[in-house]
Formats: C-alpha cells, sequence, structure tokens
C-alpha cells in the first residue's frame, strides 16, 4: 500500500472511488477529492442538458398524441421493443489462468422499449459439464452453491427455456436486444460456452449492446477507462442493490442504470456498440 495510503485512509477509499470510474488515481488527497467532484458534477451537469433536451422532444410527442398514451408519449421510443439485461455467472477461481469459464447462472431482465418498464425476468442456474464441482471460490464469490448447479439443466436446455420466455412474452429476436455490463457475457462467456456445449451459437447473441460503451458515449467523457457497474451507480447518485457478483442482482442494478439512462433520453441503438 502506498504511504500515502496508510497515513490517510480516505485516500485509499478516493482512489478505489476514482479507480470504479475509470479515472487517475494519481495525486494527493486533495487533488483526488477534486477530481471526484468533477466527474460527478459532469455528470449531473450532462444529465440535465439531456433531461432538458428530451422534454423538448416530449413536448412535440405529446401534440401529435395528446389523448392516447400521455405518459408514454412523454418517453423517448427505443429503437427495440424488447431489451433482455443480462449478467452471466461462470465458474471461476482465484486465478483463472487457462480456466474454462462456464456458464453457471443465466439470469435476464426483460424490459420493455417503449415503456421503460420491466415486464419479467428469467433466470436459471446451469450445470458445468467440463468442471462439475464449483471451487470454495467461486460459491463464495457468487454465492451459487454445489446443489443450485447439480439440480439445474444443462447450458443448451436453459437456452431452450430462454427461448420459450421470450414467446410468452411476444419478443421477436430481431426487436430485442441484449444489454449488458462490459463485453465479456456475449462475447466471451457465452461464445465460448456454445463451443463447449457443441451448439451453434444462437442468432439473437450475434449483437449486444455494452452498457459500459453508451454510458461513456452518452457522457461525451473522452479516452481514459470507462467506469464500472459500482462507478456508473456512483455517478448516478444511485447504490448497487443486493449482493455483487449473484448474477439476478447484479442484472437487477445493470437494468436499474440502463433505465436511469433512457429516461434521460439515451437511445439504446446498435450504432452505440
Ligand atoms: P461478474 O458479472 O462481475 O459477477 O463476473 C462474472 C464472472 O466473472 C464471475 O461469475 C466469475 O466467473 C468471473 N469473475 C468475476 N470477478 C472475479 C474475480 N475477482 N476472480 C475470479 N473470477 C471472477
Ligand atoms: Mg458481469
Ligand atoms: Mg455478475
Amino acid at each position: 500500500m502506498p504511504d500515502d495510503e496508510l497515513r490517510n485512509p480516505q485516500v485509499a477509499e478516493l482512489r478505489i472511488a476514482l479507480e470504479s470510474l475509470g479515472l487517475s488515481t494519481k495525486g494527493q488527497v486533495k487533488v483526488l477529492k477534486e477530481r471526484l467532484r468533477k466527474a460527478k458534477k459532469r455528470t449531473q451537469d450532462s444529465a440535465v442538458e439531456t433531461e432538458s433536451n428530451s422534454s423538448e422532444s416530449a413536448i412535440e410527442s405529446n401534440a401529435s398524441e395528446a389523448t392516447e398514451e400521455p405518459v408514454v408519449a412523454r418517453k423517448v421510443q427505443q429503437p427495440f421493443d424488447f431489451y433482455c439485461v443480462f449478467d452471466v455467472e461462470a465458474t471461476c477461481r482465484e486465478d483463472n489462468v487457462g480456466w474454462k469459464h462456464e456458464v453457471i447462472e443465466f439470469p435476464v431482465v426483460l424490459v420493455c422499449g417503449r415503456t421503460f418498464e420491466t415486464i419479467a425476468e428469467f433466470r436459471s442456474f446451469v450445470r458445468p459439464v467440463l468442471n462439475p464441482v464449483l471451487s470454495d471460490f467461486c460459491t463464495q464469490l457468487t454465492g451459487i452453491t454445489q446443489d443450485q448447479v447439480d439440480s439445474a439443466p444443462t447450458f443448451p436446455e436453459v437456452l431452450k427455456l430462454f427461448e420459450s420466455f421470450l414467446s410468452r412474452y411476444k419478443v421477436k429476436h430481431g426487436r430485442m436486444r441484449f444489454i449488458t455490463d462490459g463485453p465479456w457475457d456475449i462475447r466471451d462467456f457465452v461464445r465460448n460456452q456454445c463451443v463447449y456445449s457443441d451448439i451453434r451459437r444462437p442468432a439473437y447473441f450475434d449483437t449486444y449492446l455494452d452498457l459500459r460503451r453508451i454510458f461513456t458515449k452518452f457522457y461525451g467523457r473522452k479516452g481514459g477507462k470507462r467506469a464500472n457497474l459500482n462507478g456508473m451507480l456512483s455517478l448516478l447518485n444511485m447504490e448497487f442493490e443486493g449482493r455483487q457478483h449473484s448474477g439476478i442482482d447484479d442484472t437487477r442494478n445493470i437494468a436499474k442504470i440502463a433505465v436511469c439512462l433512457m429516461e434521460k433520453g439515451c437511445v439504446f441503438d446498435s450504432t452505440l456498440r
């Protein structure tokens, strides 16, 4: 630990907060405090700007759709009918080098692109096949127990259940996009899992929207690292609810950020990928 963090524990806290926002952690306590204050202010200022922009378009859409659905008409229409917010958990060890991560939790929060409301949730644990025994580290990290995965369906079976869920809510695959916190869930975990399960990757996983990228773009932050889940929540003055690394709790918190951005006028379009 650097000397200044030992002398002043607040410095360590400030550095953790800045790191989660993707900002530099260099400098002394005064500099760190100022950097954090400015980051939060920038986010709030641009939120105010986008909110006033979106209320302008709300006035226009109210004029043309005045009597039908006034509450819905105030919102900026999203280009997709549905969003599947998605955050998988996978088998892991403390040292993941060379480890084949298998999906063990498959949680989805289904959000309506018109009202931004949560329509339903889908959640299944998934039974790993290559390494069926979870490490203690993995159970401690994710809260997922051996019993939960032992009695769960395999990945291809979970995909079938997920597809039935989509049909039940009349979700057309082409009118839906996944929203994930970073690229790892679909680009890495799902793609590799399809190889391990020896199945063709379903087309609905061909594309996804990375919330970290969308967040950075919406707030016009240039360069540097992107804010992580806790960083984005903190910039929006929200807190993580539930248990970190529980797939369903992570998913609900990601959905909270996505919906908050939608309400501020952020458009969740493919072009933002
Ligand atoms: P998350 O969505 O952040 O909960 O992470 C998804 C998956 O990444 C977890 O289920 C683990 O397999 C892996 N993972 C996340 N954080 C760690 C960590 N600190 N050490 C090892 N694996 C991790
Ligand atoms: Mg995640
Ligand atoms: Mg997670």
